[in-house]
C-alpha cells in the first residue's frame, strides 16, 4: 500500500532554531546523503524491517550498561547480581527490539550475547577490583559557536549549534583514566581496531571530555575501545546447509589518544558539517547521494522510496514498509544549566 506525505507534513524549511544540536550519527547520515538525512531525521521515516548486526550491538550494549551500572552502585561483588543484572537487561531489549521490528535471522542470537557476556567476564576478570567506573551512560551538550578569526572567515553564516552525544562509561584503570566506549562487529577485530582510530564519534567525545574538565589536565587520558567481535560462517556440510557453524566470539581494548591538533581538525570538520546542515535547511532540496545507495552490497534502506518518487512534494512510501517514528535526540534529558561552554 502506498501513503502519501503531504508538503505540509513534509515541510523542508526549518528555521536554524529547530536545529539546535548534532551528533556523530546526525554529522554521518547528513555526510552520506542528504536525501537519506531528510528521510531519517526530519520525516523520522522508519522501517519495520529491522538491522540484525544493530539488534545485536544494542542487546549487547544493554547487557554491558546494567552490568557496569551494577558495579558503580554496589563495587565488584561476589554475589553474581552484576551479571544477572547484565543478561536481565539484554534479554528485555532483545524481547522489546523484536517486538517492534522483523528480522531476517542469522547467528546474531540472544544465545550468543548470553555466550559473548559470559566470555567477557571470563577474558576480563582481572578487572575485578581494579576497574573503578567513575560514570556512566552520561549524556553531554556541548556549546559550538564560531571562536577565532580563520573560523569566522571559514563559516561566515554558521549558526551556534549544540554538539551532543553520551559517553558509555568513565572509568579509572591501572592509575589511568578512560572514556570506554563498547562496540560490536562482524568484521575480523584486528581490521575493526584499526578503522576506529580515526573514528570521528570518539574524537568528538574527547573533545567533550576534555571542554568538561576544563583542560586536559583532569580529563580522561584518551578513549580505550572495548570491541566485540561475533561472526559464524554457513556450514556447507551435508545436511546441515544454511545453518551456522560455532561462532568466533573475540574481544580487544584499543587505547585512542589524539593530539591537540587532530581535535581541532575534528572541530572544524563538525562545523563545516553543521554550516552545510544549516544550509540545506534553508535550500530544502536534500539533494540524493547515488553514491551511497549500495554499501558493501546492501541496499539503502530508503532505495524503493528513492526509485518509486524522486520529488519531494510527491513523496510516497509503503505503509507496510515504513512509519513516522520518533525523532532521534541522545541528550535530550541535558538542561540549559549543564550545557558545556
Ligand atoms: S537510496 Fe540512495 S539517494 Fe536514496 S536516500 Fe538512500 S542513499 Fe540517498
Amino acid at each position: 500500500m502506498s501513503s502519501y506525505i503531504s508538503p505540509v507534513q513534509s515541510s523542508r524549511n526549518f528555521t536554524a532554531s529547530k536545529f539546535p544540536h548534532c551528533d556523530n550519527t546526525l554529522r554521518t547520515c547528513f555526510k552520506t546523503c542528504k536525501r537519506k538525512f531528510y528521510f531519517q531525521h526530519r520525516l523520522h521515516l522508519r522501517t519495520y524491517y529491522g538491522s540484525t548486526a544493530l539488534r545485536y550491538g544494542s542487546v549487547y550494549h544493554a547487557a554491558q550498561e546494567a552490568f557496569y551500572n551494577h558495579i558503580k552502585e554496589n563495587g565488584w561483588t561476589r554475589d553474581g547480581e552484576a551479571l544477572k543484572a547484565g543478561m536481565l537487561a539484554a534479554q528485555k531489549e532483545w524481547e522489546e527490539i523484536s517486538a517492534k521490528e522483523q528480522f531476517y535471522e542469522d547467528y546474531r542470537t540472544l544465545e550468543n550475547c548470553f555466550n559473548s557476556v559470559l566470555r567477557y567476564m571470563s577474558e576480563f576478570a582481572s578487572d575485578a577490583g581494579y576497574l573503578k567506573v567513575i560514570a556512566s551512560e552520561e549524556p553531554f551538550k556541548v556549546l559550538m559557536q564560531l571562536e577565532t578569526e580563520k573560523e569566522f572567515d571559514a563559516f561566515p553564516d554558521l549558526k551556534p549549534f549544540h554538539f551532543t552525544g553520551k559517553k558509555d562509561l568513565e572509568v579509572e584503570l591501572n592509575g589511568r583514566s578512560w572514556i570506554f566506549e563498547h562496540k560490536t562487529t562482524g568484521m575480523p577485530i584486528d581490521q575493526q581496531a584499526v578503522r576506529l582510530n580515526r573514528s570521528a564519534q570518539v574524537m568528538g567525545y574527547i573533545y567533550a571530555t576534555i571542554k568538561k574538565y576544563g583542560g586536559r589536565k583532569n580529563a580522561p587520558d584518551g578513549a580505550l575501545i572495548n570491541l566485540h567481535q561475533l561472526t559464524a560462517r554457513k556450514s556447507t556440510a551435508k545436511g546441515k546447509e544454511g545453518t551456522y557453524g560455532e561462532p568466533t566470539i573475540a574481544f580487544r581494548r584499543v587505547p585512542q589518544v589524539f593530539n591537540d591538533n587532530d581535535l581541532y581538525q575534528w572541530r572544524l570538520s563538525m562545523l563545516d558539517a553543521v554550516d552545510s546542515m544549516q544550509k540545506e535547511e534553508k535550500k530544502g532540496t536534500w539533494v540524493m547521494n547515488h553514491d551511497s545507495c549500495f554499501n558493501y552490497n546492501k541496499a539503502c534502506t530508503y532505495l524503493s522510496i528513492c526509485q518509486a518518487s524522486e520529488d519531494l512534494d510527491d513523496l510516497r512510501y509503503d505503509e507496510g514498509k515504513y512509519y513516522i517514528g520518533e525523532a532521534w535526540e541522545v541528550a535530550k534529558g541535558v538542561s540549559a544549566e549543564d550545557v558545556i561552554i
